[in-house]
Formats: C-alpha cells, sequence, structure tokens
C-alpha cells in the first residue's frame, strides 16, 4: 500500500494542526523546529560518543541551522554557501567539516581562512588543491561504497576504492597535509541498521591496513543514511543510531573522533508539503487510471521522486472516501515531470481539482531540489512554525 495515515511513530501533531486549517496560494513546506530539536536529541541518544555533522544540503532552511547550533550540533558542509550560513548562524568553524570531495580551489581557500580544518578528499588532485589552499589541514579519504542497499544510493560518483587509500595517504602526508581518518556513506534511506555490515566490513578492513602501514588514524566519519519514515517500518532514530554504533565498535574498537552526519534523518520528519489537485483526468474513457496532476512536481521539490525511488505518502481531506490507482504528475510541460507510474499511487476516487494534498515526511530534499521558476511555477514557499 502507498498510502498510509500514520507513522511509525507519532507524528508532528503541530505539523497536522497548521495543516488542517492553513490557507496557502502555493505549495508550500511546513517545517516543525521542535521536531528539529527532537530529531537531533534522539539521534544523538542512539550515536553516543559519535559527534553529529548535519549534512546541511538536506535541508538549509535559516532556522533549521540555527537551533542545531543552539542543540550543539557540528555541520558538513558542501560548498562556501554552506559554511557562510552555518558560520552567519553562530557555527563554529572548528565544528564544520568541508565534506564535497568535489571542491572549487576558492572555495578551499575561503574554507581555509574562515577556520575550517578538515576536508574531505578522494583523489590526488583534490588533495593537492587542499595542499595548496588549506596547507596543513586535516584530510580523510572517502572510500566508495559498493552494493549499497540504500533507497537513494551514492555510490560511484563518491569515493575511491581500496587500492587507492593508502596512495592517497602516502600522498597527502608528501604534501604536508594530515591524514587522519576515513569516511564513507552507506547510501541514503538505509532502511535497517543490517544493512550496514558489510559496508562496515570493508571499511574496517582498509582502516587496518592502513594502520599496519604506520599511519595513525583517528578519524572515522560513518556519513549519513539514517532512514525517514516514507510507508515501510523504521526503527527510531535512538534505536538505529545505537544498533549502527554497536556495527561500528565491534569493527573498529576504540576510535578517538566518531563523526555521524545526518541529513534525511534529521529533517524529513520534520516538514510536510501542503499541495492542491490541479487537474483529474482520464486519457480515454475506458482508461483504468485517472491522471492527478499537482502543482508541485519532480523541478519545484519533488525530485527525489526520480525513477520512484522515494516513495512519499499522501492524504486528503477526502481519505474516507473509497481509494483507487492514480499516475501522480506534476504541473509543468515536461514529460520527465512524473512522479509515479510504475507503481500508481492510491487516492480517493472523488479527488478533483483545487483539493488539498498533503505530502508528509518531506523535511528533507525538497525546498532545496526546488527550480526557482522553472516554467514559470515559483519554488516551494518555506513556513517555519
Ligand atoms: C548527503 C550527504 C550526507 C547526508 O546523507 P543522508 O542520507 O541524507 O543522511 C552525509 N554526508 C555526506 C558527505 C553527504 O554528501
Amino acid at each position: 500500500m502507498t498510502h498510509v495515515a500514520h507513522g511509525a511513530f507519532a507524528l508532528s501533531s503541530r505539523l497536522d494542526a497548521f495543516a488542517a486549517t492553513a490557507v496557502v496560494d502555493r505549495p508550500t513546506l511546513v517545517l516543525d523546529i521542535e521536531r528539529v530539536s527532537m530529531q537531533y536529541r534522539a539521534l544523538k541518544a542512539g550515536l553516543g560518543f559519535a559527534r553529529i555533522h548535519y549534512a546541511v544540503k538536506a535541508n538549509p532552511t535559516r532556522e533549521i541551522i540555527e537551533r542545531l547550533v543552539a542543540e550543539g550540533s557540528c555541520f558538513d558542509a558542501a560548498s562556501r554557501g554552506e559554511i557562510e550560513l552555518c558560520l552567519s548562524q553562530g557555527a563554529d568553524a572548528a565544528h564544520i567539516s568541508f565534506g564535497n570531495t568535489v571542491k572549487k580551489a576558492g572555495d578551499i581557500a575561503f574554507a581555509h581562512q574562515a577556520g575550517v580544518t578538515l576536508f574531505a578528499a578522494d583523489a590526488e588532485e583534490e588533495l593537492e588543491k587542499i595542499a595548496d589552499n588549506a596547507p596543513g589541514a586535516e584530510v580523510y579519504i572517502r572510500v566508495l561504497v559498493e552494493n549499497s542497499q540504500a533507497d537513494w544510493p551514492l555510490s560511484r560518483k563518491f569515493g575511491c576504492r581500496a587500492t587507492m587509500v593508502p596512495e592517497l595517504f602516502d600522498r597527502a602526508v608528501a604534501l604536508g597535509l594530515r591524514p587522519v581518518g576515513l569516511s564513507f556513506h552507506v547510501g541514503s534511506q538505509t532502511r535497517r541498521p543490517e544493512m550496514w555490515a558489510g559496508v562496515l566490513d570493508h571499511v574496517a578492513e582498509i582502516w587496518r591496513g592502513l594502520q599496519a602501514a604506520g599511519h595513525e588514524l583517528s578519524v572515522l566519519n560513518i556519513g549519513g543514511g539514517f532512514p525517514a519514515f516514507y510507508g515501510d517500518a523504521v526503527e527510531t532514530p535512538t534505536r538505529y543510531g545505537a544498533q549502527v554504533m554497536d556495527l561500528v565498535t565491534e569493527r573498529f574498537g576504540a576510535v578517538p573522533r566518531v563523526m555521524a552526519e545526518p541529513g534525511r534523518g534529521m529533517v524529513a520528519e520534520a516538514g510536510l508539503i501542503l499541495a492542491e489537485a490541479v487537474l483529474v483526468s482520464k486519457k480515454s474513457a475506458d482508461d483504468t487510471h485517472r491522471w492527478v496532476y499537482l502543482d508541485i512536481g519532480r523541478f519545484s521539490g519533488l525530485a527525489e521522486t526520480e525513477g520512484e525511488a522515494i516513495r512519499y505518502q499522501f492524504t486528503t481531506p477526502r481519505d474516507h472516501d473509497a481509494m483507487g490507482p492514480c499516475i501522480l504528475a506534476g504541473p509543468s510541460c515536461d514529460s520527465a515531470d512524473v512522479l509515479y507510474e510504475k507503481r500508481p499511487v492510491m487516492l480517493p476516487m472523488t479527488l478533483k481539482a483545487g483539493d488539498r494534498v498533503v505530502i508528509r515526511n518531506t523535511g528533507a530534499y525538497t525546498s532545496a531540489y526546488s527550480s526557482v521558476g522553472f516554467n514559470g511555477f515559483p519554488p516551494l514557499d518555506v513556513i517555519v512554525l
């Protein structure tokens, strides 16, 4: 079933109360800032001694950064803009890691001057840029993860193969950098903690190889992957984090500094999108499926429907009526703007143009992905409660 009205654990009643009465004239992401604090504390309780670096790209809304600074979170930034955002909200530069493995020289220089000391790399040329623009910096080498079991894998584009890691460590030393450890990303929306085991085995083997070669390792960055509720049961953040840390400790023993970089798991459940049906139609009188066109689509916030990888949940005021399958599409004049077709979505048979459609648990990777004015549609609006 794709239609699920209630989450694995309490949905935000503040969000629901707001959604019940709010009148908006365009697709709007509503964020519950208290829920961000709850997620941070729940993840922290599970992750124990690991330091949380919130992956800013998941949702860079200013109030989220401000709140997480107040909670004591550290940050993983992907760009100069994200570093500037964190600094503007009072984050300490020493608590920001520059985790993108693809950085412009000028942005590295900016980060270095701002006081950022920890950088990611997965290639020799990246180490050379860091050495030139942030001399003496700490670097961790990102390892390529194969066979990710995540719903939204990040494999292949990032990280280097195991055989290259020792060469990069030696090169970093030769360049005057301080190679302090390893990072990886298990893949976004890794639904169960057990799915981490194989990846951790692989990284632990590389870790021990480096130690045997005489490198002193102090940083293990376990990346993101912490799941949100999209209809399939997931563990609570505390239990999930604790199970992952058990798997880490089994393999790595006592590591001085473990970093975790939750993005989705921190903010997805802190938001919902208020959208609207614009058209309900059939292509012929005997068509078995209705087409439902929303006022939000692939280019205005729902980019993660690509490949139907992330399956959002929809609720409408007519959900007590009989339900039937729909092909769901966005409003733009672009044929790629179809959200779900391979696996249709169940919506009320009575749904019609103008009806409110709420898209649940959409606090991550929505507003940040929305285009500025493609087809003349405004970018996703954001309201913070
Ligand atoms: C995107 C990203 C994250 C966050 O991933 P989630 O699956 O959203 O938790 C963490 N670390 C790095 C380096 C990333 O690029």
